[in-house]
């Protein structure tokens, strides 16, 4: 039976993120998946590096200021898939006044430590590129930053710098059974060929909305906390402005949306908060929250769109830590961590945040690693993740020099690898030195060479893995792309495995 010092059940951000932290301090790492890396929640987010401008109003300054000092830590970590980002906030005589505001963007801009973040300013609409896109009755509002993230391969990037550092990921696993043995835990993996069992000193339940029902069903231990599941839903509608600053929407509900430049072509607009008793498996956008989202869009955008205008949605459960709060909206997003050392250690993650992963996955390990003799310092903060190396954190410039390097590579192919890979770009494409070396082109724009990146550095296995969650190609070709890409890797798995038989024969 192989022997880890770590188990991490969960292939979301934060498993990901802690078996990181916990590989690059020393300890022998395990991570396993039921799906893909990032399936559920960690890829239906709203992309944002964030504070939490109205957690401000639910008096939450720690968690503020906890997600505003890491903004700037993560972006300089991967700035290819990271990046600021402007917040246009129209105001009106309907909204919070205007003084309410500015004392809480003055606060925003003070509670943390700000380098490549601009601070916040108030703007009128006749004189800002953000105002033609308004109804006429807005002329004036706030601008603030904060950051985006491309959620999905922020985990990816994740687990391969874990594996990077020894840690072995085992996507499409399940862990179905976890009992205490001696000192150690010993534990059932379930995938498509059948079940093993493994060892390990520590487990960490880092199962986002499966945390209760793994520590009832499969660790059988007891929780001394509780998780409330909100679903948040996202609508994409064909882009509603052309300039790359993003919208705060209020409702009179006091909820807030967001609309965000995506994808080139699209607008990204969400979320919604509805309370979730479902099987998080089968999470999907319901007919309310569409009109929902529609008509906050319309309430602000000249242009006006109906529910036939949306091309893609996506819904996600988020696990928040049960804090008894009557509103799914006014739970706070602020994560616990529970140590169970009623014998080998268990740590279970309740909560958190895209925004705070790094942190506590930090604290996560800062808990365990002693009690496995290991005492070696946290080191994620000022560490870059597999591609973020790019010079002075400098996108265009890097982005410049591939195009010198590889002047073969049509620009907006460069641009779009060059933002997926940053720096790994140049692993991804080998010795190429011209389009054809890259392989077939399977759709528009998609070469076998990135493909054969997907599956063997990325754990990618199927068509939702590389055109949904590790790119978002799928908004860009044709209908049938899932198909062809299914087809393609049926036919690389096949030939990969005649490939090992010849090996096999030979040695
Ligand atoms: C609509 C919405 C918008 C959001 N917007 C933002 C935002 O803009 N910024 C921000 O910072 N945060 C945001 N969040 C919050 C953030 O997305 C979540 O806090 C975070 O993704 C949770 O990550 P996780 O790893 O805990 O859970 P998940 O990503 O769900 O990962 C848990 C994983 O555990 C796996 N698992 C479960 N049981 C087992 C088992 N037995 N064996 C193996 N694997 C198992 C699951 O398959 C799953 O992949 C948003 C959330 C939602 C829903």
């Amino acid at each position: 039976m192989d022997s880890y010092d770590l188990l991490v059940i969960g292939g979301g951000i934060n498993g990901a993120g802690i078996a990181r932290d916990a590989a690059g301090r020393g300890l022998k790492v395990l991570l396993c998946e039921k799906d893909d890396l990032a399936a559920h929640t960690s890829s239906a987010s709203t992309k944002l590096i964030h504070g939490g401008l109205r957690y401000l109003e639910y008096h939450e300054f720690g968690l503020v200021r906890k997600a505003l000092q890491e903004r700037e830590v993560l972006l300089d970590a991967a700035p290819h898939i990271m990046w600021p980002l402007r917040f246009v906030m129209p105001h009106d005589a309907e909204q919070r006044p205007a003084w309410l505001i500015r004392c809480g963007l003055f606060l925003y801009d003070h509670l943390a430590r700000r380098k490549r973040l601009a601070g916040s300013q108030r703007v009128r609409f006749d004189r800002h590129p953000a105002g033609a896109a308004l109804k006429s009755r807005y002329h004036q509002g706030f601008v603030y930053s904060d950051g985006w993230v491309n959620d999905a391969r922020l985990v990816v990037l994740n687990a391969m710098d874990a594996a990077e550092r020894g840690a072995s990921i085992f996507t499409r696993t399940a862990c179905v059974a976890a009992r205490r043995s001696g000192d150690d835990w010993i534990c059932t993996l379930q995938n498509g060929c059948g079940q093993r069992e493994v060892r390990a000193r520590a487990l960490v339940n880092a199962a986002g909305p499966w945390v209760q029902q793994l520590l009832g069903g499969v660790i059988h231990a007891p929780a001394r906390k509780a998780i409330r599941l909100v679903k948040g839903s996202h609508i994409i509608v064909n882009k509603l402005f052309e300039h790359p600053f993003a919208y705060i929407f209020q409702n009179p509900d006091k909820r807030i949306i967001f609309a965000i430049p995506y994808e080139q072509d699209f607008t990204l607009i969400g979320t919604t908060d509805v309370d979730f008793h479902g099987d998080a498996n089968q999470v999907a956008i319901d007919g309310d929250e569409v009109a929902y989202l529609c008509a906050m869009s319309n309430r602000y955008f000249e242009r006006q769109i109906t529910p036939a205008d949306v091309v893609a949605s996506y819904s996600g459960v988020r696990p928040l830590l049960d804090d008894e709060h009557g509103d799914a909206s006014g739970v706070t997003r602020d994560y616990a961590l529970e140590l169970d050392r009623d014998g080998a250690p268990l740590l279970s993650v309740f909560g958190g945040k895209i925004t705070t992963y790094r942190k506590l996955a930090e604290q996560v390990v800062d808990q365990l690693a002693p009690l496995l003799g290991n005492t070696r310092p946290s080191w994620t903060a000022g560490s870059h993740l597999p591609g973020g190396d790019l010079p002075a954190g400098d996108f265009d410039a890097f982005l410049a020099a591939l195009q010198r390097d590889k002047p073969w590579l049509p620009a907006t192919l460069a641009a779009r690898l060059a933002r997926a890979y940053g720096s790994s770009v140049y692993a991804l494409l080998g010795s190429a030195d011209s389009l054809a070396a890259l392989g077939a082109e399977i759709q528009p724009g998609l070469y076998e060479a990135e493909l054969r990146y997907l599956v063997d550095k990325e754990w990618a296995t199927t068509a939702e893995d590389i055109l949904w969650r590790r790119s978002k190609l799928r908004l860009h070709l044709p209908a049938g792309a899932d198909a062809v890409v299914e087809a393609w890797l049926a036919a690389y798995h096949t030939s990969r495995n005649a490939d090992s038989k010849t090996l096999l024969r030979a040695s």
